[in-house]
């Protein structure tokens, strides 16, 4: 067992998730509804409110043990992508709050009276190419006027707060186009259906996501967190937290699509024979499962770092890739295992088939990755 195993703490979301069984996971889906069960669950047993401190109502885990989490609820046929936000989203507030905002939300948050699982980064037209977010934030006396367009803003409708990234200098005035955007706080019980129009879109995941109209939305200027301009640097610095938490997440579905298929692969009987036997059936499975486990301990290297407080961007954003990589192998061999029966979606696997496939795109694309690598680790020239 690696020394970061934690097996205690594993039995303890085991005995929250277990209850959500495969049914449920399939009702949901096809109503394509949101888990509100199951995110009241952890959220009540404190798993969600691992990376607030305790001084803030919180748990004060480590984010390896915060990976856990993740990884459990995956393991277990779920899908965290209902829920981490609300375990990451807040980072932002911990790590640049102000005294003010902290007290205001993190107690709160910590105890389920209110969510802030939503962040609003991404734009319809600019994409990957962050910096030139169109959404402005203007200052008028002591609030700031927003306008403009967000996409794949997730989870609004189960959250009471959310993140918002816009430009408060325009770009053509800043020295560097890093420079000039702010992070605010949305009180979106106030502005949706007034300055926020809200239209969900229809995902191949069941996915609560939009796209999102802010016409004039007026933010007091206490609700910006940290300084003007810096906003960029703020969401960058929780992005490393993100990246390993999804990392686990894949790392989850990776065991779960392996147990699947070694399983099957041990009790299908076709030619008189398990199918397991056959080494075309077994070598990929057995694979699939070394990828799996190479990532997991990339994972716990980027813990380690960013545990200590040491950069590990380079190691977070592998571990990512590697996770990533891996449940998608992983479930394309559960798939091909289980024949036609993969299709079927009383054996799940087309749906968790679904959902490990976002991660080759969301929160960040693969490419994004490597031309992070091939710059910041490699020393090659910027690629975009
Ligand atoms: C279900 C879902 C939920 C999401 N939730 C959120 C959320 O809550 N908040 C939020 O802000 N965003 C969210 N996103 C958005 C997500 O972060 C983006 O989809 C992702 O960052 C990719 O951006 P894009 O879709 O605009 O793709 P683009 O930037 O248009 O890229 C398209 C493709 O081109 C590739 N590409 C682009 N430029 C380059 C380059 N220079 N070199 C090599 N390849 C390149 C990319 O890798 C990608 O494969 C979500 C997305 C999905 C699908």
């Amino acid at each position: 067992m690696h020394p970061h195993d934690f097996p205690e703490l594993r039995e303890g979301v085991r005995q929250v998730v277990s209850a959500f069984d495969s049914r449920y996971w399939q009702e949901v889906d096809e109503a394509r509804a949101f888990p509100e069960k199951f995110v009241t669950a952890l959220t009540e047993a404190g798993w969600l409110s691992g990376l607030i401190p305790e001084e803030y109502g919180g748990s004060g885990l480590s984010l390896a043990e915060a990976s856990v989490v993740m990884e459990e609820i995956n393991r277990a046929g779920g899908n965290s992508g209902a829920c981490h936000g609300q375990m990451y989203v807040m980072g932002c507030v911990v790590r640049h709050g102000s005294e003010q905002q902290k007290k205001d939300l993190l107690p709160r948050i910590a105890s389920g009276q209110i969510r802030m699982q939503s962040m609003a980064v991404t734009e319809p037209t600019t994409g990957s190419d962050t910096t030139k977010l169109k959404t402005t934030a203007t200052r008028k006396g002591d609030r700031y006027v927003v306008n403009g367009q967000k996409v794949w803003t997730s989870r609004l409708q189960h959250s009471d707060y959310m993140l918002l990234l816009a430009r408060t200098t325009p770009l053509a005035e800043v020295q560097k186009k890093s420079e000039g955007l702010s992070v605010f706080l949305v009180d979106l019980r106030e502005a949706v259906g007034k300055s926020i129009t809200v239209r969900p879109i229809r995902n191949m995941v069941n996915h609560e996501t939009n796209e999102i109209f802010i016409d004039n939305l007026e933010i007091p200027v206490e609700h910006r967190i940290g300084e003007e301009g810096k906003g960029l640097k703020y969401i960058l610095d929780g992005l490393n937290a993100e990246r390993i938490l999804i990392a686990a997440e894949c790392i989850g579905d990776g065991y779960w699509f392996i147990d699947r298929a070694s399983t099957y692969a041990r009790d299908r009987r076709v030619f008189d024979r398990p199918i397991g036997q056959n080494q075309g059936v077994q070598f990929p499975i057995a694979r699939a499962h070394v990828n799996v486990e190479a990532a997991s301990l990339m994972r716990w290297r980027a813990c380690e770092l960013f545990d200590a407080g040491q950069p590990c961007g380079a190691e977070a954003n592998m571990s990512k890739l590697l996770a990533a990589d891996a449940s998608w192998e992983a479930a394309n061999v559960c798939l091909q295992t289980h024949g036609g029966f993969g299709f079927a979606a009383e054996y799940d696997i087309e749906r968790k088939f679904r959902e490990t496939r976002l991660y080759q795109v969301a929160p960040i694309s693969t490419n994004l990755i490597l031309s992070y690598i091939g710059e910041h680790v490699l020393g090659m020239p910027r690629s975009y």
